[in-house]
């Protein structure tokens, strides 16, 4: 009994001694920005780099408008990933491999390998964040938008956060991007082209793969057989609408070669060309994204239309279709059909078939986004005043 007593009064001591310090603990993170001290919710004072713990306690991670914030220095100075890190003015910019983004002080605006991104952040980066319980001031930034777009797999278990670095082979993947910069400071143009005379839009649509060339392998299904499901149903809208001509590489299972591909589009004079294609990397990959050639940008310029903005308006509708991971558009020099052909054109890579999820997404979803690149073409010819 006495016994039973002792160890009472040990625990009662034990939790009086602890109460205060955790009555202090606070559960908001306070950070002062522009002059302001505000306090945040969702405080987490580690997270896991490369399967590391990662000790954020005096400067952890918070919630702002929905998206995970984290102190640049601390994630990604000083940490396995080995991120460079340059800040000029109002500006910061992360490279990490053949990855560069450049992120602006209370701007959602994105670039990534010289391609804006227009309101692609989660929320806004803050540079010279204080935390209150600290010295000195700190780019904070949000961290799901920013490991995305440089290649670093950012992944949420049991309300802790894992980045993990992507190694080099698998960045060899079609999700590799071309480290060419382009102008800085291009963005979406959306203002409308005064009305041309109506005419008939032609449009080459090309369901990548087919035959003996399956494309990327899911668990479940192959990509040659997806991209055309998406195409055939993008088919039964254009084929209702007399305003478009559209001539299809494939509306079966055949391989045409990638040069006759190339052919259909410049043969018929195409005013776009638009690829249907699934990616594949890791399990983990996740995410919609668009290819084009920024070196052919000029070259295949028709109507006032580049490569570039055909990508843009593809890329933003593919990702409201999907619900993915907005990856964005990816500059490729290197792939036939953006090589070869004499026309704006892009390849949309709707997701990844390596990623279960993702596969069983799509699968289920063919019909919808049939519909939806049928709608986005058309409202996009309607925005540049090719047809009523
Ligand atoms: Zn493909």
């Amino acid at each position: 009994m006495r016994r039973m007593i002792s160890t009472l009064a040990v625990f009662l001591l034990v939790f009086s001694l602890c109460l205060p310090l955790s009555v202090q603990a606070s559960s908001k993170v306070k950070v002062r920005y522009k002059g302001v001290t505000k306090s945040y919710s969702k405080k987490k004072t580690y997270i896991f780099i490369n399967g590391e713990r990662k000790d954020l306690s005096t400067t952890p991670v918070f919630l702002k408008s929905g998206a995970y914030m984290g102190p640049v220095d601390k994630i990604f100075k000083s940490s396995p990933l080995k991120v460079k890190i340059k800040q000029s003015g109002k500006k910061i910019a992360l490279t990490y491999k053949n990855r560069k983004l450049t992120v602006k002080d209370n701007s959602k605006t994105a670039i990534l390998n010289g391609v804006t991104e227009k309101n692609a952040l989660g929320a806004t980066p803050m540079k010279g964040a204080v935390y209150t319980n600290t010295k000195g001031s700190r780019w904070v930034v949000p961290l799901k938008s920013v490991c995305t777009r440089l290649g670093i797999s950012y992944k949420i278990s049991d309300g802790i956060i894992y980045l993990d670095e992507v190694t080099e082979s698998q960045t060899n993947s079609v999700t590799n991007p071309t480290p060419v910069p382009v102008s800085t400071e291009q963005t979406i143009n959306t203002q409308a082209a005064p009305p041309l005379a109506a005419s008939q839009v032609v449009l080459v649509i090309d369901a990548g793969h087919g035959g003996i060339d399956s494309g990327a392998a899911g668990k479940l299904y192959r990509e040659k057989n997806l991209n055309l499901a998406i195409v055939l149903a993008a088919k039964q809208y254009f084929d209702r609408d007399s305003r478009f001509k559209v001539i299809y590489t494939r509306t079966d299972d055949s391989y045409p070669s990638l040069d006759d591909r190339c052919k259909i589009a410049n043969n018929n004079n195409a005013d776009l060309f638009i690829c249907v294609h699934i990616n594949s990397y890791l399990p983990s990959s996740t995410g919609t994204l668009t290819l084009y050639n920024n070196s052919r940008n000029e070259a295949t310029k028709k109507n006032g239309i580049t490569s570039r903005d055909l990508a843009l308006a593809m890329q933003a509708s593919a990702v409201s279709a999907t619900g993915f991971p907005d990856k964005g558009l990816m500059n490729r020099t290197g792939l036939r059909v953006l090589n070869k052909t004499n026309m704006p054109a892009c390849l949309i890579e709707y997701g990844f078939i390596s990623n279960i999820n993702e596969e069983r997404l799509m699968y289920s979803h063919t019909s919808y986004y049939g519909r939806k690149l049928y709608e986005a073409i058309e409202e996009y010819m309607k925005l540049k005043g090719r047809i009523k």
